[in-house]
């Protein structure tokens, strides 16, 4: 888990770092809460991990079925010197197993191979710590590997039971896990344990005569009681909440997924108010099929998923329905901070931006830059809708702000190029211009967009440069050209 990510690392190191990776600092960092989950999350987190799984699956029931890293420990305990061993001084009075919490049978896997052999051992010393006769001890010496364990458990699940129970964990875990963009991995596995052990003891309260949970009796002799009534209606809430997550769940990921099947870069999306000639039949459906399936998850939706909220917003756009984007992005915004706010909003301003709506970008994309102040693309928009209304001089200012934050702009140097040669500085103007096309990338869609962005700021004979140049590679722009 650890280990693979610096093998990869290390056999295709990323271009331009030698194999042995430069050393970078990262002992101290300025943003130490951003690693942190919010407190909407933390409070959950820590209620249903710390407390509810402990309830319902025991003091280890956490580690025991929900914490993934016990798979590759099960596996490392196998060669582990260090385990529980006994010496002879055992009496099997059974204490140790009756301590140990990780179902481990200790007596008897210490009486037939002088050691706890069980993976699920977590060496937590319970049983050191009860034995009466000072038996036990942590010691070094063979491990487990090849011992096969003599001792067999019994268990409260029927092999069906167990299976269903798999299916019905990974089920639920599913339904859950990054629903909303809220529910982490961690907090998913223990939710889904728990739903798990709710749904059996539901189904135990249908097919049994006689079921407890704890201290509290759900069924005697074949008659349900009152315990057991107030246990049917909360599990059927319960799992009826998860039913509903995986629903939302659903809908997400195909929405995502009819997102991601559109191949249309955003720039040149955002080169127009309304995209759709670059469309394919394929992406018209997707982007109908993902209108549906995220509008269905917030419409639905107990809370906001504010990621998929903004894809929404990009397929509205696409769909060609402008104002419903943005008042979609106005919403993302509402919910979001940082670095995801910054996009909402600066998507927002450039839609705002195609669609005439000058003034409301440049508030839309003044937000954007007071969360990200280094975002050039809102720069660059920023510097396009000053333009477009006659604030020649600030837009002027603002391409040069984006060109000082990052000097391989091909855009912003081209309205530079544009607004120098509108001034009359035409030594300026070709000065820039040559930068500009030093930076601009040998591509007919590239240079097409910046025709397009140039035209829309009135600054015809540069945009017709390009659209010569995109044509030139690709003729097939000569009827894009004309749409
Ligand atoms: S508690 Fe000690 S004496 Fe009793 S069975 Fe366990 S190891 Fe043996
Ligand atoms: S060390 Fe802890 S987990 Fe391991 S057998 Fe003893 S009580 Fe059980």
């Amino acid at each position: 888990m650890f280990g693979l990510p610096v093998l990869n690392r290390i056999l295709a190191p990323p271009p331009g770092e030698g194999v042995i990776p430069q050393f970078t600092n990262h002992i101290v960092t300025q943003d130490f809460w951003s690693t942190f989950p919010t407190l909407a999350v933390a409070i959950p987190f820590l209620f249903i991990c710390g407390f509810v799984t402990v309830y319902f699956l025991g003091s280890k029931g956490f580690c025991t079925y929900a914490c993934p890293y016990g798979g590759f420990f099960a596996v490392a305990d196998k060669v582990a010197v260090g385990r529980i061993r006994v010496t002879d001084a055992c009496d099997q009075c059974g204490f140790c197993t009756a301590t140990c919490t990780s179902n481990v049978i200790v007596h008897a896997e210490v009486r037939e191979h002088g050691m706890v052999v069980d993976p699920g051992c977590m060496k937590c010393m319970d049983c050191v710590s009860v034995c009466p006769t000072n038996a036990l001890y942590y010691g070094f010496g063979k491990p487990s590997l090849g011992t096969a364990n003599k001792v067999k458990k019994t268990f409260s699940l029927t092999w069906p039971e167990e299976i269903g129970a798999a299916v019905f964990f990974l089920l639920s875990l599913y339904a859950v896990w990054d629903t909303y963009q809220l529910i982490p991995m961690l907090l998913a596995l223990a939710l889904a344990g728990i739903t798990t052990f709710v749904a059996w003891r539901t189904y135990r309260l249908f097919v049994s005569n006689d079921l407890s949970l704890y201290q509290f009796n759900l069924k005697n002799g074949g008659k349900v009681t009152r315990a057991g009534s107030i246990f049917l209606v909360l599990s059927l809430v319960w799992l009826g909440l998860t039913a509903h997550s995986g629903w939302i769940r659903y809908h997400e990921w195909q929405g995502a997924n009819a997102f991601e099947a559109i191949d249309l870069p955003d720039e040149v999306a955002l080169a127009q108010a309304n995209p759709v000639q670059w469309l394919s039949p394929a992406d018209k459906q997707n982007i109908a099929a993902g209108r549906t399936h995220f509008s269905t998850a917030r419409n639905n939706g107990l809370f906001t998923n504010v990621q998929a909220l903004s894809k929404l917003a990009w397929l509205e756009y696409l769909g060609g329905d402008a104002g419903k984007a943005t008042d979609t992005l106005a919403d993302a915004s509402a919910h979001e901070h940082g670095a995801a706010k910054a996009l909402a909003d600066y998507y927002r301003g450039a839609i705002l931006n195609r669609t005439g709506k000058h003034a409301e970008a440049i508030t839309s994309l003044d937000a954007a830059l007071k969360e990200r102040p280094d975002l050039t693309l809102a720069l660059e928009q920023k510097g396009e809708a000053l333009w477009s209304l006659g604030r020649q001089k600030d837009a002027f200012d603002t391409w040069s702000q984006a060109v000082r934050e990052n000097p391989n702009l091909p855009l912003a140097t081209s309205f530079l190029a544009g607004a120098a040669k509108a001034a009359g500085d035409d030594a300026l103007a070709s000065n820039f211009q040559a930068r500009a096309n030093q930076l601009t990338p040998n591509d007919p869609l590239f240079h097409f967009m910046l025709g397009m962005r140039l035209k829309a700021a009135g600054m015809d004979d540069l945009a017709d440069q390009h659209f010569a140049r995109a044509i030139e590679m690709n003729p097939r722009f000569k009827a894009a050209k004309r749409s």
